[in-house]
């Protein structure tokens, strides 16, 4: 079972403060599969955020260290069908076994084990089997376990057992960084301003920065124009607007509101609180920076205000993430609800 892709390694993963507690936890279990210090290991966090990469990873680095080393790689899904497969021709001490013989098992994406009783059953026997023979299980979910629904409180509480590692967005620095690697494998130029830009722009996740990239260096070749920074802003722009057509101004209000637990009508409100304040004008900023309105558009969805208080928000948020922590976070998860 050489299923491992070996294309993705601790080289050429990109580390920063998002991900670098995930890198050291697969970097450990490479180094001493099995160790009770990070068995089980399971890495959690939203999709697209280098989870699959960090496993592959690990299991790649297992194998050069030891070429003998028996590592088993599985989706979710293939273990479900697999057992299926074993149910319906009653080869089940086939399947058990098979399992059990690995120095290294990882399962991808165990949030599909959800509702699925019979395949959480078998999977809580294999885990049970390894632990017990202290061999390595890596796995990867897309929240923290405790919050998937239709999992089993047993297997829940086994997943705790060894190392839980949050997998967060990379901040801007770290995408920019991740775009420079990408380009770089693939041989395209991409001058640093343009990585830049793409990390400025694509905010939501890994496989979109990428996105990004393969259609900018596509595009480049199509028309034989230069990656320039020109060329990156009008490719973006496009790219942008097909992704965020869905997002009016009014689901920026609705979505703002509830992240900062508000009613809109406060938002709209004409009350200067800074508590009321400060989100009005993330919300502005958000409808300029997401949607294709004018500024004067957007005063008049903020219950009639002048452009001139909606550039001067722009400004003020602006600013604010280059200096306050809190605001820059909150930037971003709300660029991230938007963009679902
Ligand atoms: P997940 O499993 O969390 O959904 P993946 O591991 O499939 O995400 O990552 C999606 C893409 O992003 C892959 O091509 C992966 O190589 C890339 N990627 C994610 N994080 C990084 C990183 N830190 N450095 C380099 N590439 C990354
Ligand atoms: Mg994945």
């Amino acid at each position: 079972h050489g299923n491992l892709d070996t294309h993705y390694t601790f080289d050429n993963f990109v580390e920063g403060r998002s991900n670098q507690l995930g890198r050291a936890a697969a970097w450990q279990a490479a180094q001493k599969p099995g160790d009770r210090t990070h068995n089980p290991l399971l890495l959690y966090g939203s999709t697209g955020l280098g989870k699959t990469h960090l496993m592959f990873a690990a299991g790649n680095e297992m194998r050069r260290q030891n070429p003998a080393v028996r590592v088993l790689y599985l989706r979710s899904e293939q273990f479900f069908s697999a057992m299926m497969r074993a149910l319906q021709d009653k080869a089940m001490d086939g399947f058990k076994r098979h399992f059990q013989q690995v120095d290294a098992l990882l399962i991808d994406d165990i949030q599909f084990f959800a509702g699925k009783e019979r395949t959480q059953e078998e999977f809580f026997h294999t885990f049970n089997a390894l632990f017990d023979g202290r061999q390595q299980i890596i796995m990867t979910c897309d929240r923290f376990p405790r919050e998937v629904e239709g999992l089993e409180p047993r297997l829940k509480s086994r997943l705790a057992w060894g190392l839980s590692v949050a997998i967060d967005p990379p901040d801007f620095e770290t995408r920019a960084q991740i775009v420079l690697s990408k380009a770089r494998e693939r041989g395209a130029q991409i001058p640093e301003d343009v990585a830049f830009l793409i990390a400025k722009k694509m905010r939501s996740n890994v496989r979109d920065l990428e996105g990004a990239l393969n259609t900018l260096t596509a595009r480049a070749n199509f028309t034989g124009r230069s990656i320039t920074p020109e060329f990156a802003q009008e490719t973006l722009r496009d790219l942008l607007r097909a992704q965020m057509h869905s997002v009016g101004i009014a689901n920026i209000q609705k979505t703002v509101a509830d992240y900062y637990g508000l009613q809109i009508k406060d938002l709209l409100s004409k009350r200067r609180t800074r508590s009321l304040a400060r989100p009005r004008q993330v919300a502005m900023a958000l409808a300029k920076e997401l949607t294709e309105h004018s500024l004067p558009e957007i005063g008049d969805a903020f219950a009639g205000r002048d452009h001139t208080t909606v550039l001067h928000a722009c400004r003020q948020i602006k600013t604010l993430q280059e200096t306050d922590g809190k605001l820059r976070e909150d930037w971003d998860k709300l660029i991230r609800k938007l963009s679902e």
